[in-house]
């Protein structure tokens, strides 16, 4: 059974933000001391916005003039659930806030953990009838985005030709929304200073040997000790250690010519890169390899990312970019979905953008059997065939020329596992080329 429809989809957003109020009475007793506020903030926050207010002057009137007198003072500092402080304001700031990305100045950027925060009033000067203190409290809710980066960049930290100011100067400019840096055996970069709430920067390391190279994404050093893995076993507990602290382990470009993968894949590792840069023979003999994989029942998530070096004609950062959904673009929230798979590889950042649903389950989840599975497709450029490739088989679906948005709802019983390829022709001359390739949704 299937449904299409060409046409404009209307897009809708959710807004599910929490606000609330503290009022506070300081008393003149309280002069000179540090007073706690705790608040809860609930699971899947993303943002905290803090806005205090109290009277800090007094104004009379003499002769027409208005006169102002100092008041009160309050300063204000902030501490997390797990005890950590962030920061302090004194009295001078009136709004602050708090999220993985960004923070007010003076104050640590940290993931927004469910539980109870502490505000800490400081009753630096208070008046005889004492003061009101008032904190309006914004919880802004995390909601399932599109999320556009690259996992796999080099700088001058290593073999790369540029540095990395450049680079994020670059992603940035491209409006990407993350970034990876992959330095080779390499974790002095300290990427994750220049993440802004415009791009989020992940460090990462290429972990590097000449029987492979894996993709360490996401912590600031994934071992103890060196590089060096000297055997198979030593390479097992490399890899094991680099994902107990925290990382996301790739097998990077595993079929290429000069670095393949030479460990097997009976290792431990998260995903496999299938896409490192411009599509090339590596990338198609580790799709079918996947493939393959998937039809042996293996959940195995993939990735894309450029290997950038250098600026040529057939490398640049986001060629190809990994787009993936997640409720935010922090540090943990896109690890997190990278390792679930949940997104898929599209050549380029302004390629045309894929989503599926089935009851809010999508890529990389697994939905009941035969259920029906909505499937969408935006800012095609027209002419594009759709791959649904299962363990059943293939269907095409050529998109018409003048067809810039598309959506199907299909059910595919018997199957185990959907996933999709979309070839399409964006050069003159050159026949249709693969510009998106998803990770699957599997079937019960
Ligand atoms: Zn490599």
């Amino acid at each position: 059974m299937s449904d299409v429809a060409c046409g404009k989809r209307k897009e809708t957003t959710i807004m599910s933000d929490k606000k609330y109020t503290i009022h506070k009475r300081v008393e003149k007793k309280d002069e000179g001391a540090y007073l706690r506020l705790p608040f809860k903030v609930e699971e899947d926050t993303e943002r905290i916005d803090i806005v205090y207010t109290y009277e800090q002057e007094r104004q009379t009137t003499l002769d027409q003039q208005v006169i102002h007198h100092p008041n009160a003072t309050v300063d204000f500092a902030l501490m997390a659930p797990d005890h950590r402080y962030l920061g302090s304001s004194g009295s001078n700031r009136k709004h602050l806030f708090i999220s993985a990305t960004a923070s007010s100045a003076g104050f640590l950027r940290c993931d927004v953990r469910r539980g109870e925060w502490t505000i800490i009033l400081g009753a630096y000067k208070v008046p005889e009838n004492g003061v009101d203190v008032v904190y309006t409290i914004t919880l802004k809710r995390k909601e399932r985005g599109l999320f556009k980066g690259d996992t796999h960049v080099h700088t001058i930290g290593s073999d790369g030709r540029l540095s990395l100011e450049t680079i994020v100067r670059q992603a940035q400019d491209l409006c990407l929304d993350y970034l990876i840096i992959t330095d080779h055996n390499d974790f002095a970069m300290q990427a994750d200073l220049y993440t802004t709430d415009r791009l989020t920067v992940i460090p990462g390391m290429e972990w590097t040997l000449y029987n492979g190279h894996a993709g360490f994404l996401g912590v600031d050093r994934p071992f103890a000790g060196d590089f060096v893995a000297r055997n198979r076993e030593e390479t097992e507990q490399k890899m094991t250690e680099a994902e107990k602290n925290g990382a996301v382990v790739v097998l990077n470009h595993p079929f290429d010519a000069d670095c393949p993968w030479k460990w097997g894949f009976d290792v431990p590792f998260d995903a496999v890169e299938v896409w490192n840069g411009a599509i090339a023979e590596r990338n198609r003999r580790a799709i079918d390899w996947w493939h393959h994989q998937l039809l042996a029942g293996r959940h195995i998530p993939v990735t894309g990312g450029s290997d950038f070096h250098r600026p040529d004609l057939l490398s640049a950062i986001g060629v190809p970019t990994n787009c993936i959904y997640a409720p935010s673009k922090s540090r943990a929230d896109l690890l997190q979905a990278i390792r679930r798979g949940h997104g898929y590889i599209a050549y380029t950042y302004d390629a045309p953008e894929l989503d599926i649903d089935c009851c809010g389950l999508s890529f990389g989840d697994t939905v009941p059997s035969g259920a029906e599975i909505t499937i969408r497709l935006t800012h095609l450029k027209g002419g594009e065939d759709v791959h649904l490739i299962t363990d059943r088989g293939e269907r095409i679906h050529p998109i018409p020329a003048d067809c810039l948005h598309y959506s199907l709802t299909a059910s595919f019983p018997g199957c185990r596992f959907l996933r999709i390829e979309v070839a399409g022709s964006y050069a003159k001359g050159l026949g249709k080329k693969l510009v998106l390739l998803a990770n699957p949704i599997f079937f019960d």
